[in-house]
This record gives C-alpha cells, structure tokens and sequence, in this order.
C-alpha cells in the first residue's frame, strides 16, 4: 500500500484511526478553546482541538514520529487530517 495523506472534511471518518498524533499541552497555539488528553504512550498532556475523532489514542508528535518514519519506509504511512487541523496548522506558520 502507497503512503496516503488525506485531508478529511469530517471527524468521524478519522475514527478508524489508531492514533490521533498531539501536539503537547507546552507549545503555545493561538487557540483558547483546545481540549487536552494525554499521550497513550509517554503520558505527557497533549491538547487537540475540539470536535475531533475520539476513537483513536492521542499520542504526541514526538512519540508518534519514529513510527511514522518506519511506517513511510514500508510504504504502509497513512495520514490524515481534518480541514480544520489544517488550518490551523497554517495559521501556526504564519504565526497568527
Ligand atoms: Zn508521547
């Protein structure tokens, strides 16, 4: 199978996802309304925004990172991300 991003326009349709990769709850974002989990697997507090999936485990970037690398090696990365991560994303860049 060919690594896939796919941006989503609806949250459910990321609920067949394993993990739902966070930022951690210390990186400032410009958003005051972000929920908070914590990583499934070094238990640090990530933060997310609200509307999201809520079947996958929130795991944060860091974590989430050597795995995908491995994954994107073998051909078997899928990424996906809702229409509103994106943009948010963007406005992160953009530093506003
Ligand atoms: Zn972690």
């Amino acid at each position: 199978m060919p690594n896939e991003f796919r941006v989503v326009e609806d949250a459910s349709e990321m609920e067949e996802s394993e993990y739902m990769v966070c930022i951690k709850a210390t990186v400032k974002t410009p958003f005051a309304d972000n929920v908070f989990d914590l990583c499934c697997k070094c238990g640090e507090k990530v933060q997310m925004r609200p509307g999201g999936p809520t079947i996958p485990k929130p795991i944060c970037l860091e974590c989430a990172m050597p795995d995908m690398l491995e994954a994107e090696k073998k051909n078997e990365l899928e990424v996906m991300a809702s229409k509103e991560a994106m943009e948010a994303l963007a406005r992160l860049r953009h530093g506003h």
